[in-house]
């Protein structure tokens, strides 16, 4: 026996790159349901896994596409789209691949938060992950490590959750890559939301999108409601997307009925739109009780009333209005509720000149 296999053999077999065990053939023919098993150890079970749901259906040849939905589990629209999705969509219906995720954040999910309840960390600012991490970046580095060597096509489902509405939209980043920009716009089109919004040079680290980028794989965000609530429009927008986008990649038969409702047609072209910059985004200058003068989707000037801030424990105090910095349709509007200061009440977005 040499040193090198002694070594071995004192070693054990190699550790695994990943923690998070996948039950599903993640390069089958045909459907393959089951789960990703994540380690978490907890007072009641020491070896305890959680069970997030995966599907994935393949046929034929053509792309990879990532559905999720449930990074933030207080963003229900894309959960009940891609979840009614995954579980109706048939291989016969698909040439290349469809990876569906419609809780990835389970914890999050089942506690209709946006932090995940386990270790207190926003998985969409976990990318891109770590092994060793805390529970959310090791579901971050499975993702970034297993899943996206594999895709295409990565297509995110949100809304902006408990604290903003948004006006219903995609979103992607404003990319220096001419034509990789150009693929992106006439995917957000094929979704068809009512506003498609270009980021620029704002904080994105850590962001599933932006691990998805760096690997050079075509991204797509949504925010289709917010609140906390469910949007009526914002889950038939979520279902509309979904199939528009998978038949403007090819890899939906056209004709294919996969959901009971039909989420009926895009009632008109999708306006791209851009978040330029910081005077975009107003943040409220003290703690109040925010009553905002909009609501998503208004067209605001520069100058005029946001909204204001209410000390409602101080009869002796006026209320402080907050005007918006930059002119445009608003994006994201602040629910009526408490806020401190620092907190984004508003956001505005721009047409994009395309
Ligand atoms: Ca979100």
């Amino acid at each position: 026996m040499t040193a090198a296999t002694v070594n071995a053999a004192v070693a054990g077999p190699a550790r695994p790159a990943h923690r998070i065990r996948c039950e599903v053939d993640l390069a089958p023919n045909g459907r393959s349901a089951g789960h990703l098993r994540a380690p978490l150890s907890r007072n009641t079970s020491g070896w305890g896994v959680v069970m997030i749901p995966i599907m994935v259906v393949a046929a034929g040849s053509g792309p990879t596409v990532l559905l999720t939905a449930g990074v933030h589990g207080d963003e229900y629209e894309g959960q009940i789209a891609l979840s009614e999705f995954a579980r109706r969509l048939d291989p016969a219906m698909v040439q290349g691949r469809v990876i569906m995720l419609p809780a990835l954040n389970l914890p999050a999910v089942e506690a209709a938060t946006r932090l995940s309840p386990v270790d207190q960390r926003d998985l969409n600012r976990c990318f891109p992950g770590r092994r060793d991490g805390t529970f959310s970046e090791m579901l971050a580095d499975f993702v970034t490590s297993v899943l996206l060597p594999l895709v295409d096509v990565s297509i995110d489902l949100h809304t902006a959750g408990h604290s903003m509405e948004a006006a219903p939209s995609t979103n992607m980043h404003l990319l220096d890559d001419a034509l990789h920009l150009e693929r992106t716009l006439r995917l957000a089109e094929a979704f068809g939301a009512p506003f498609n919004v270009l980021f620029a040079g704002v904080d994105e680290g850590g962001t599933l999108t932006s691990a998805v980028e760096a690997r050079g794989i075509l991204s797509l965000g949504t925010e289709l409601g917010g609140w906390g609530r469910v949007s009526v429009e914002g889950t038939r927008i979520a279902r509309r997307g979904i199939l528009g986008a998978l038949r403007h990649l090819g890899v939906l038969d056209p004709e294919a009925r996969v959901f009971d409702c039909d989420p009926g047609e895009t009632a008109a072209p999708t306006r791209h739109m851009i978040v330029p910059g910081a005077e975009c985004y107003l943040a409220a200058p003290a703690d109040g009780v925010f009553e905002p003068a909009h609501l998503a989707g208004a067209e605001v000037q520069a100058g005029e009333y946001a909204g204001w801030l209410h000390s409602v424990a101080d009869l002796d105090r006026a209320a402080l209005p907050v005007r918006y910095a930059a002119s445009g349709v608003l994006w994201m509007a602040a629910g009526p509720g408490r806020v401190r200061r620092g907190d984004v009440v508003a956001v505005v977005m721009q047409p994009y000149p395309n």
